[in-house]
């Protein structure tokens, strides 16, 4: 078992999982019903008791947290350049225009000190990121948007119960947008849940659910049909259970590899910050890419989050110049860090970095 590959990400599903499942299987009721309910009940524990609106998708919980608080065509939204698309093509999907800010390099998170010069009198709101598990300066953001009236999103697919001085990610802004993808730090297989602080948008993010409608054939408004189903439901809260122990494993191998790596920039946490490390990224100073052939090589798995600035990707094409971002793109390396590694495994991570760095 020597040179087994340790995989980037591995779900846990357990004998739990396949219980619940079989469980609505055998109900017969398959799709949006009250598995979904619970879990949206479940998952409100985590952010403050705010309104949950279960979705099949983080990039969906993105789209109807936009269109519900009425982002749309001649709107401007903030947001960061260094991230996964979603964040940026939920914006674009409304009919409005994502402007893209630079990052602070040392957090990977938006830089509130750009922010300001972003906002033009089309600005709505700032959507961010809470990146790798960090949560963005949401005491600085928060305090920007109320002197502009501006709205915030956050999307917080990799920040579950992510914390800044005892307040999670999902509770700073107007709505907030968690995944539950295979990799996040817990899963429903496909998911997704928009948490709003109002009950208004709230409501009109389940008639966008739902073809626009709360009761049959009485359709409101022009709806999608983005529905969570009972089988992903009973997945995600079976995994809800387990989320604060496996994200303090995470956190317990995050200090782990960053009491022995060397060479490399290993990641920052603010003061007063809880970061649940969805990824554990180092910066490799020069010749990344040969760095991370050689690791996998040598059965480390490891991988580039996120290789293309998302404004200079062909969807967005932007002659934009955003200097950390794309040092960002240029160095990162993200290291497994999830729940499933033995000490033997970080121990065989940090050392084969260690060893290989000198190489490059
Ligand atoms: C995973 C992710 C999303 C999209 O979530 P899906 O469930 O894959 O649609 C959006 N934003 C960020 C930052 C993500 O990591």
């Amino acid at each position: 078992m020597k040179n087994s590959h340790i995989p980037i990400a591995k779900p846990i599903i357990g004998r739990d999982v396949r219980r619940a499942v079989n469980k609505v299987l055998r109900s017969g009721n398959l799709t949006q019903g009250p598995e979904v309910l619970a879990f949206e009940r479940e998952f409100s524990l985590l952010v403050n008791e705010r309104e949950c609106v279960a979705v099949n998708s983080g990039t969906s919980a993105l789209h109807l947290a936009l269109l519900s608080l009425g982002i749309g065509a001649g709107d401007e939204v903030i947001v960061p350049s260094f991230t996964f698309a979603a964040t940026a093509n939920s914006v674009a999907l409304t009919g409005a225009k994502p402007v893209f800010v630079d990052i602070d390099i040392n957090t990977y998170n938006i830089d509130p000190n750009l922010i300001e010069k972003a906002i033009t009198p089309n600005t709505k709101a700032i959507q961010v990121v809470h990146l790798y598990g960090l949560p963005a300066d949401m005491i600085r953001i928060v305090e920007i948007a109320k002197r502009h009236k501006l709205l915030i999103i956050e999307d917080a697919a990799q920040a579950h119960n992510a914390l800044i001085n005892g307040q999670p990610a999902g509770t700073f802004g107007d709505a907030a947008a968690f995944s539950f993808y295979p990799t996040k730090n817990m899963t429903s297989g496909e998911g997704g849940m928009i948490v709003f602080k109002d009950k208004e948008p709230a409501r009109l993010a389940r008639l966008y659910r739902n073809q626009g409608m709360e009761k049959r054939y009485q359709n409101e408004i022009v709806g999608f049909n983005l529905r969570m189903t009972d089988i992903h439901a009973a997945i995600g809260r079976t995994q809800l259970k387990h989320l604060l122990k496996w994200n303090k494993k995470r956190q317990d191998n995050a200090m782990t590899l960053s009491s022995q790596l060397q060479n490399v920039i290993t990641p920052v946490i603010p003061s007063g910050f809880s970061h649940v490390f969805h990824q554990y990224t180092i910066r490799v100073p020069k010749n990344r890419d040969t760095f991370s052939d050689k690791l996998s090589k040598a059965g480390v798995g490891n991988s580039v989050y996120y290789p293309t600035q998302v404004h200079k990707l062909p969807s967005f094409s932007s002659a934009l110049s955003l200097p950390q971002t794309q040092l960002a793109t240029e160095t990162v390396l993200s290291l497994p860090v999830h729940p499933s590694l033995t000490k033997r495994d970080l121990k065989r991570i940090a050392n084969t970095v260690n060893s290989l760095i000198r190489e490059v």
